[in-house]
């Protein structure tokens, strides 16, 4: 949120040898709002996986994409679900990116797709055995917005 991850366009202002492309999609060059969601490999990701829940509020656009989750107007459980999906694909892309940097392979936007829907609904599972009223319903909507 603050754009303090050390990507490549901050690491450029550290080290001018450092190579500034993205290194899960080789086409553009690596900072916040390109990994999350402009670049290709991400916004496949984050597309698939909440599309279907943003509706017409989807973007791959950080800015707006906060200013999205931050509308308190919008349905509670989308939003819940929306900024949990967030969460961890923001952790999942950046563990890739990585991965990338030391030079192995990132797994394939599908693939991770898979991972980090799994782990979506793992969190909704646990959510929803707490029985607190406020979780009920959040499996349905999670499998109701796959297209
Ligand atoms: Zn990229």
């Amino acid at each position: 949120m603050r754009n303090t991850l050390f990507t490549a366009d901050r690491k450029l202002k550290w080290d001018s040898s450092t190579c500034a492309t993205c290194c899960l999609c080789n086409i553009g060059d690596e900072s916040r709002n390109h990994q999350f969601f402009q670049c290709v490999y991400s916004a496949e990701i984050w597309n698939s996986l909440t599309k279907g829940l943003l509706g017409q509020y989807f973007t791959t656009d950080w800015t707006s994409l906060v200013q999205v989750l931050a509308n308190n107007d919008r349905d509670s459980q989308c939003q819940l679900i929306a900024c949990y999906a967030l969460h961890i694909a923001i952790h999942s892309v950046w563990k890739e990116g990585n991965r990338g940097n030391h030079g192995e392979p990132p797994l394939s936007a599908t693939t991770l797709h898979k991972i980090i829907d799994k782990n979506i609904r793992n969190l909704l599972v646990l959510l929803v055995n707490s029985h607190e009223k406020q979780y009920e319903g959040l499996l349905q909507i999670w499998f109701g917005t796959k297209v």
